[in-house]
C-alpha cells in the first residue's frame, strides 16, 4: 500500500511539474505568436503604393476634398432618399437613369451621356494621355414595378427596398465628385463616372458589358456597391443559368399511352444532372432551381421547363459543368423518344445568364490602392472572397477591377424590409475618393498607380448580343479568326464536331459548312471551297476564318479601333 501511495504521490508531484512546465510552454508560445501575428502583416501594400499614399494624405487639397465629403454628409444621405424613391425594377431603370444623369450634369461633368444600353456616365477629364479609370454604381433594383419605395424612417435606420443596394452607392459617388470639384482636385487620368444597368439578377451585367463593349479603352474599374466599408472584392464567380423547355405533343394519359411525355424526359435529365460531380475548390455548383409544366394530372404532358443555375470561381470550371449539363438535356430527349419508340420530344436550350469568371491577382493596382487608401483613411482593410457583381465582366477580360462599399451599415438587402445606417457613413466616399486619386494620380502630386493600356481581347458580337465564354476571335495581321461553335450556335445555327477526323460541321439556315483542322479546304453544301486560312484549334476550340463563315451567308464586320466583331445572319 505505503510503496504504492508512494508511487502515487511520486507520480503526482510529476504530474504537478509538467503542468507547470506545460503552463510555461504556452504561455511563451502565447506570448510568441501573439507577436509574429503582430508583426506578419495580411497584406502588403508596395513601397511605390505607400510612397503615393503619403503624399497623397499630406495634400492640403486632398485633405481638403476628404473633409468636404465628412461636411457633404448631411446632403448625401437626403440624395440617397431622394433617389430611392425613383423605382428601377430589372429592365426598368429608365427613370431613374434620366433623374441621375441631370445629377451628372449638375456636378459639372463633361460629356454626359446616356448610352443605347440605358448606362449614364460623364467624364471628369485628366491632363491628357493618363490611364483611364471607370466608376460607376449601378442603376437597378431586384425590386419589380409597383414596389412601395417609400423611405420609412425608425430607430436611427432608414427602412426601403434599395436604400442601400444600390443607391447608397449612387448617392456616394455623386459626393466624391463634388468633392473632387470643390477643392480643385486635377487628376492626371481620365475619370469616367456614372450609373450603371443591369446588375441584379436576369440583368445579366448588360450594363457594363456594354461599357466595356464600347470602350476598349478603360484600364481600370470601381463598381460601388451599398455596404458597409473595409472590404475590398476583387475575384468572380462565374455562372451560366439555362433555361430549358422540352416539348411533345401530349395527350390523355389513358387514352394516348405509348406518348413521350416533356416531363418525363425532363425529370431523366434532372436524374443525372443531380448525380453531378464538381470539385469543391475552385467552387463550383448545379441547381435546377425552378421546374414547371404539364397541364393536369391525367395528360401527357406537352411542355415542361427548367431554370438551372451553373456557378465556379473558375471559368474552365464552369464550362465543365456546363458541358455535361447540355449533353445530360440532350440525352434525355434521345432516351425519352427511345423509351417509346418515338421522335416526338425536342428541346429548346436557352442561355438567359452568362457572368463569366476570372481569376486576378490580390496586388492589382486598384486593390493596392484601395487598401493603401483605407489604412489612411482609417479602420482594418480586408480582402473579400469570390462573389458575383458588375466586376466579373472586366476581371474576364484581364482588366483590374475591384468593388468597395459606399458607407454606413446596412441589412436585409434585396428584401422589402432592407434598412440602412447613416453610422460613420462618409468614411465609404472618403476611400472611393481616395482610391480613385491613387489610381488616376492628381496633377503636382502623384503620378497615376493605373497602369495605361490595358488591353482587353476582342470581343465577339453576333446579332447584337455579346458572346463571352465560348467567343475569343484572333487577328494576326489582316487576317480575322473566329471560334465557330460560338458564331454559328450565337446565330441559331448548330455545330457538331468528330475528333476521330477533327472535322466540325456548322448547319445555318438550310447550308451545311464542313471545316477540317489543319486544312483551308472547305465543304459547302458537299461543294469545295479554300478559305483564307487552315481551320485550327485554340483552347479546344475550332477557330476558321471570317471568309469561311461568310460562305454561310454570315456578315461579318471587323472593326479595329473598337476590337469589335459583330456577325449577323
Ligand atoms: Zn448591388
Amino acid at each position: 500500500m505505503s510503496e504504492k501511495r508512494g508511487i502515487q504521490q511520486e507520480v503526482g508531484a510529476m504530474l504537478r511539474k509538467v503542468s507547470v512546465v506545460t503552463a510555461l510552454i504556452l504561455a511563451i508560445v502565447m506570448v510568441v505568436s501573439t507577436v509574429c501575428f503582430a508583426e506578419a502583416s495580411p497584406y502588403a501594400v508596395s513601397p511605390v503604393t505607400k510612397a503615393a499614399y503619403d503624399k497623397l494624405a499630406a495634400d492640403a487639397s486632398v485633405k481638403e476634398a476628404l473633409d468636404f465629403i465628412k461636411t457633404d454628409d448631411a446632403n448625401t444621405l437626403k440624395e440617397q432618399r431622394t433617389i430611392c424613391e425613383i423605382p428601377s425594377p430589372p429592365f426598368k431603370e429608365q427613370v431613374r437613369a434620366a433623374d441621375y444623369q441631370k445629377r451628372l450634369v449638375a456636378e459639372g461633368l463633361k460629356d454626359v451621356q446616356m448610352d443605347k444600353e440605358g448606362n449614364v456616365f460623364g467624364i471628369i477629364p485628366g491632363t491628357g494621355n493618363g490611364p483611364k479609370l471607370l466608376v460607376t454604381a449601378h442603376l437597378d433594383t431586384v425590386f419589380p414595378e409597383g414596389t412601395d419605395v417609400t423611405v420609412k424612417e425608425k430607430d436611427d435606420r432608414l427602412y426601403a427596398p434599395g436604400i442601400s443596394d444600390d443607391t447608397r452607392a449612387l448617392a456616394a459617388l455623386l459626393s466624391v465628385v463634388r468633392a473632387i470639384k470643390d477643392a480643385g482636385i486635377q487628376p492626371v487620368g481620365d475619370i469616367i463616372v456614372g450609373g450603371n444597368v443591369g446588375e441584379e439578377g436576369l440583368g445579366d451585367l448588360r450594363g457594363v458589358k456594354a461599357l466595356f463593349r464600347d470602350h476598349p479603352d478603360i484600364d481600370g474599374y470601381i463598381s460601388i456597391e451599398g455596404g458597409s466599408r473595409g472590404r475590398i472584392t476583387y475575384l468572380a464567380t462565374g455562372s451560366h443559368r439555362y433555361e430549358i423547355t422540352y416539348k411533345g405533343p401530349g395527350g390523355h394519359s389513358f387514352g394516348a399511352f405509348g406518348m413521350p411525355s416533356a416531363i418525363h424526359a425532363l425529370g431523366r435529365a434532372i436524374a443525372k444532372i443531380a448525380d453531378f460531380q464538381v470539385p469543391t475548390d475552385p467552387k463550383t455548383t448545379f441547381t435546377v432551381g425552378t421546374v414547371s409544366g404539364g397541364t393536369s394530372v391525367n395528360s401527357i404532358a406537352a411542355e415542361a421547363v427548367m431554370l438551372v443555375d451553373m456557378r465556379s470561381n473558375d471559368e474552365q470550371e464552369v464550362l465543365n459543368v456546363e458541358a455535361k449539363f447540355l449533353s445530360e438535356v440532350k440525352a434525355a430527349v434521345v432516351k425519352e423518344n427511345a423509351r417509346w419508340n418515338s421522335h416526338a420530344i425536342s428541346v429548346n436550350i436557352k442561355l438567359v445568364g452568362d457572368r463569366p469568371a476570372g481569376s486576378a491577382p490580390d496586388n492589382s493596382a486598384p486593390v493596392q490602392a484601395a487598401y493603401a487608401a483605407m489604412q489612411v483613411i482609417g479602420g482594418t482593410p480586408s480582402l473579400s472572397g469570390p462573389s458575383s457583381t458588375d466586376i466579373n465582366l472586366p476581371v474576364f477580360l484581364g482588366i483590374p477591377a475591384i468593388v468597395l462599399g459606399g458607407g454606413g451599415d446596412s441589412g436585409n438587402n434585396h428584401s422589402p424590409d432592407e434598412w440602412y445606417a447613416n453610422t460613420d457613413a462618409y468614411l465609404g466616399p472618403q476611400d472611393v475618393l481616395l482610391t480613385i486619386l491613387g489610381l488616376t494620380g492628381v496633377k503636382g502630386v502623384t503620378e497615376p498607380l493605373l497602369v495605361k493600356g490595358a488591353v482587353r481581347p476582342i470581343l465577339l458580337e453576333t446579332n447584337g448580343k455579346l458572346q463571352l465564354s465560348q467567343a475569343d476571335p484572333q487577328k494576326a495581321g489582316s487576317l480575322v479568326t473566329v471560334p465557330l461553335r460560338a458564331a454559328v450556335e450565337g446565330l441559331g445555327g448548330q455545330v457538331t464536331w468528330d475528333q476521330a477526323s477533327k472535322t466540325a460541321e456548322a448547319k445555318l439556315g438550310g447550308h451545311s459548312l464542313k471545316v477540317n483542322v489543319g486544312s483551308a479546304q472547305v465543304t459547302l453544301d458537299g461543294a469545295a471551297k479554300t478559305a483564307a486560312a487552315a481551320a485550327s484549334l485554340l483552347n479546344g476550340k475550332t477557330m476558321v476564318s471570317l471568309d469561311a463563315l461568310t460562305l454561310l451567308g454570315i456578315k461579318g464586320e471587323y472593326v479595329d479601333a473598337t476590337k469589335l466583331l459583330k456577325l449577323t445572319f
